[in-house]
This record gives C-alpha cells, structure tokens and sequence, in this order.
C-alpha cells in the first residue's frame, strides 16, 4: 500500500468522475515540513501555531516566531499555508503563562481567540512575526474557537493596526492578507449568513464543534464510541455549512480528524465539501480513494441517508458497502 500511495503522489485528486478535490495537510512545527512534499499534499489547510509555544520553556519572540513562519512558506512554495492564531487555553496550557488561572471547564474558557483578544500583545506579536514573514507573498490567517462574528472584527482591527505599523516602516507587507475563521463552536451556525461576509473563508474544526454539539468531551474514552459523527445530526450540520459557503461564493475546507479516515472523508465528499486537511499520513489513502469515487451517485445516496427521518440509518455500513461495490 506504501508504494501504491507513492506513485499517486505526483497524480491529481480527482474523482473518478472528473471533480478536482483539494487535499492539504496539517503541520505545526518545521518537522512537519518535509512531509509536505513526501505527502504529495496541496498545501498546508492548518499550521497550528501553538505548538511552538507549547514545546518552548518560555513565550517564543518575535523573531523566534518570524523565523518559523518564514521557513514554513518557503517550504511551501507556490502551496497555501494557512497559519492559524495561537489556539492555547483548554488543554493546551502553557507552564510559564502566569495569566491563566484553574479553570472548572477548561474546554469552555479563557482559550484561543478570548484570550488573544484579551491579552492583543500576544495576538500583536503573533501577527507582525507572521505579517513580516509573509513580506512579498500571499498571507492566509485563521481565528480559532471564534464564536461571535464580532470577535472577528476586534481581530481584524489589531491585524490592521499591525499593517499600518509595518507600512510606516517600509517593510515588504504581504501581497494579500486573506482572513478566515474556524467553525468550532455551535452558536456560529446560526450566524452563518453575517459569518460567510466577514471571512475570506472559513474552515470547520470538525474535532471541536462534534464536542460541543454532542455534549462530548473530546479526550474522554469512556463516551468516545457513544455518538458518530457519521450519523444524521452531525452530517446534516456539515452539509449546511457547506451550503452557507456555496450562497456566498466563501471557500470552505475542514480540517479536523474526520478529513483523514476515507471513509469519513467519503461522506463530507459526498455532501458537497471539496477541500479537506487531515494528518499527512492521510492523504496517501483518502488520495487512492479519491480517485476510485463516483461521487455523483455518492452525492445521491448521501441525500437518501441524510433525509432518512425516525428509523436509525447506519451510514458508516453504507459508506463501506459503497465502496465495496465501486
Ligand atoms: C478541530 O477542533 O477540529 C481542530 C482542527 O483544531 P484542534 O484539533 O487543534 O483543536
Ligand atoms: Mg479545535
């Protein structure tokens, strides 16, 4: 199978009936990187820029972080790199950040953009290392865990600070500053209209926002075979957010685990998503099944399944003996 997954590489992601899917990787750290030409990936769909902080014994500084950021685009090349702002709090603590006190529910606090914008240096600092970085060349930043679409105009405002602050010092700015939002926290969906025209695009946290849709701790094993997101509620929710990006001409990509298993990258396939970010290891298989899929006649059994009311449709026995059959 190695092999097999080798020699696509090099080959399109292209369904069997001629429909181009984006596959990208995530990474957060220059280890990561090689992998990016090894995966035969299209790009980056997340850089989880935590882990630089999370590895280090003290806040990276900006020139730390500059360096970084600047290695992964020329890494890149001509391939997106979406950089996603600091996504710590939760359980991603950070020893030496005394701000942070005990928290009952981390999972619901003071994390990722809440405390970004209430700390603006540390966002401040993140953005002029990644704005500097990206001198010369395209910039695609992402706000992790926003859940009011107000959230994204504070962070807009302190990116446009730094835009005016480096332009009064000649420095070579981005050719582009494209700005978008993760989708993980529920009370998004029901501003999805104002959130698809406050983004340049918007990409679906699918490993969070199961967990606060389901009321399902994401780290606990005890629960974690208890509810599918292959099932009906979640994949309905999926499809509209999909369906909110495609109204507002606003791209959509997910990049939570369910991008990297083919059988769950199968069903988002199969409900209208055409850009998905999974480990790297992934896209070897979910590249081979890419290109083995009819997904016009999956788009159409996803549409049966989806309006199967009352009776429980197992749709992960569905998807499986889908692709046994082509
Ligand atoms: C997610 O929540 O799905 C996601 C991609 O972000 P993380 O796993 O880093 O929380
Ligand atoms: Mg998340």
């Amino acid at each position: 199978r190695q092999q097999l997954y080798r020699t696509l590489r090099d080959k399109p992601a292209q369904t069997r009936d001629g429909v181009p899917i984006e596959l990208l990787m995530n990474a957060g750290l220059a280890v990561d990187l090689p992998q990016l030409a090894q995966s035969g990936a299209d790009g980056i769909g997340l850089f989880r820029t935590e882990l630089q902080f999370m590895v280090a014994f003290t806040f990276p500084r900006v020139e730390a972080q500059e360096r970084l950021y600047r290695e992964v685009l020329d890494a890149a090349g001509d391939k997106p790199v979406t950089f996603r702002t600091i996504d710590i709090g939760g359980d991603k603590v950070l020893p030496y950040f005394k701000g942070a006190q005990h928290e009952e529910n981390p999972a619901l606090g003071w994390r990722a953009i809440r405390l970004t914008l209430d700390r603006p240096g540390l966002l401040r600092t993140q953005i002029r290392a990644l704005l500097k970085a990206a001198g010369g060349r395209e910039l695609k930043l992402m706000l992790p865990m926003v859940t009011e679409v107000d959230e994204i105009r504070q962070a807009r405002a302190i990116i446009d600070r730094e835009v005016r602050h480096l332009s009064r010092f000649a420095y070579l700015l981005p050719t582009s500053l494209k700005l978008g939002a993760m989708i993980e926290v529920p009370s998004l969906l029901w501003q999805l209209e104002e959130l698809m025209k406050a983004v340049d695009f918007v990409s679906v946290g699918s490993n969070d926002l199961f967990q606060f849709v389901t009321a399902t701790d994401r780290g606990n094993t005890r629960i974690a075979e208890r509810f599918d997101p292959l099932g009906v509620p979640f994949l309905r929710l999926l499809r509209q957010i999909v369906r909110a990006g495609q109204a507002a001409h606003t791209p959509v990509t997910l990049c939570g685990e369910l991008a990297g298993r083919p059988i769950s990258a199968m069903a988002l396939l199969g409900i209208g998503y055409r850009s998905i970010s999974m480990a790297p290891a992934s896209i070897g298989p979910v590249k081979a099944m890419v290109r083995e899929l009819p997904l016009g006649r999956l788009a159409e059994r996803m549409e049966e399944m989806l309006a199967n009311h009352g009776a429980r449709t197992d749709i992960r026995a569905e998807l499986s003996a889908f692709a046994r059959e082509h």
